[in-house]
């Protein structure tokens, strides 16, 4: 059996661990911080929209990120909503809608009342967007511990505060370390987001309001908690939102609903995205043999299950191995 340690426990690490896990292997996933959570995988708002991410995407990004749904329904099973996804622009800022059309697809046009159909609350309030109706969306927070519970009960080993692990128990490291992983091409991609909570909105699915500078995207959350996201900076800063970028965030989603003006802010956060230069995602293996898994941007859900795949199949492609894929999945089912 291959032992395997997987440094740090993002999105990353968590999904290729499942992986591994599945197929056989015995899994270590050795975390610096105390507990799941406060990276940036905490921070993200979750969608699984590869099509409205082509937008300012390669087409890989939209090919990798199809089996994505599937992944997180078939691991999860009842975490992921696919209600699709809503874009839609004020009537001042309609060619930004053109311009969007344009670069994506798998999309149809929506006027007013098919707007109000998909989300009452938006009613009267816009004259035409995009609904990618294949679009899915999850809760990172409740996705990530519900992943490290079953990865527990499938025998996974959890060591939280520890950076560095004596690597003469192990075949195999799988880096998942994020921002933190000094790769000389990684940079980080700075986005604020803020948690608002209002009972006075409803929505059933993300919605991307466009905007030629602060386009925004709003994805409801468990009783009428919406994430409103994000800024990109070109910076690895983390430290805490700034005025400008929290009047900016409220602004928006003050124009998509006025009501959000009443709304309270639960949190405001900063996660720092790691990215290649071309914004795709690696799988690597470094020269002391460590598998690297990096760069997921502004993808971390969205693709981080291909590039899981992608990493267990450098470790496991010989038919024994096969033969043993997805035991410990099957077990954990039938537990
Ligand atoms: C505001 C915002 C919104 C986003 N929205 C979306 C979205 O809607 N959909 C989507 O798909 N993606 C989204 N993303 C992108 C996504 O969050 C990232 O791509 C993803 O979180 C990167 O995951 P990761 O596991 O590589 O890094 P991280 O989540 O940062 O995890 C790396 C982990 O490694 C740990 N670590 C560091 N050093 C060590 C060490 N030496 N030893 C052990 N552990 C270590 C860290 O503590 C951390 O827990 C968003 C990102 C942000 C910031």
């Amino acid at each position: 059996m291959r032992r395997v340690l997987v440094k740090g426990a993002g999105v990353a690490g968590l999904t290729v661990a499942h992986e591994l896990a599945a197929r056989g292997a015995s899994v270590t996933v050795a975390e610096i911080r105390s507990q799941i959570g406060g990276n940036a995988s905490w921070l993200a708002g979750g969608m699984l929209a590869p099509w409205c991410e082509r937008e300012s995407a390669e087409e890989t990004v939209v090919s990798l990120g199809r089996i994505s749904t599937d992944w997180w329904e078939r691991v999860l099973p009842g975490l992921v909503t696919t209600a699709g996804t809503l874009v839609i622009a004020h009537v001042r800022d309609a060619f930004e809608l053109a311009r969007f059309a344009a670069r994506t697809r798998n999309h149809e046009s929506v006027d007013d009342e098919a707007i109000a159909a998909l989300e009452p609350d938006l009613a009267g309030r816009f004259r035409k967007g995009l609904f990618f109706a294949g679009e899915a969306h999850l809760d990172p927070r409740r996705v990530l511990e519900a992943l490290a519970d079953k990865l527990r009960a499938m025998g996974v080993v959890f060591l939280f505060e520890v950076d560095e692990v004596d690597l003469s128990g192990f075949d195999q490291v799988i880096d998942c370390t994020g921002i933190a992983r000094a790769d000389d091409d990684l940079r980080g991609v700075r986005g604020e987001m803020l948690i608002l909570h209002t009972r006075e909105v409803s929505l059933t699915r993300p919605v991307r309001l466009l905007h030629p500078r602060h386009p925004i995207y709003v994805v409801p959350r468990a009783d009428h908690h919406f994430m409103v996201g994000a800024t990109m900076i070109e910076s690895d800063h983390d430290g805490p939102i700034t005025s400008r970028s929290l009047m900016e965030l409220l602004n928006a989603a003050y124009a998509l609903h006025p009501a959000f003006g009443e709304a309270e802010i639960v949190e405001t956060g900063v996660g720092v995205r790691p990215a290649y230069p071309d914004n795709l995602p690696r799988v690597k293996r470094r020269k002391d043999g460590a598998i690297t898994i990096n760069g997921l941007y502004r993808h971390g859900f969205l693709l981080s299950p291909a590039m899981a795949e992608q990493a267990a199949g450098l470790l496991f492609n010989s038919s024994a191995d096969l033969e043993s894929e997805n035991e410990a999945d099957r077990q954990w089912r039938s537990a």
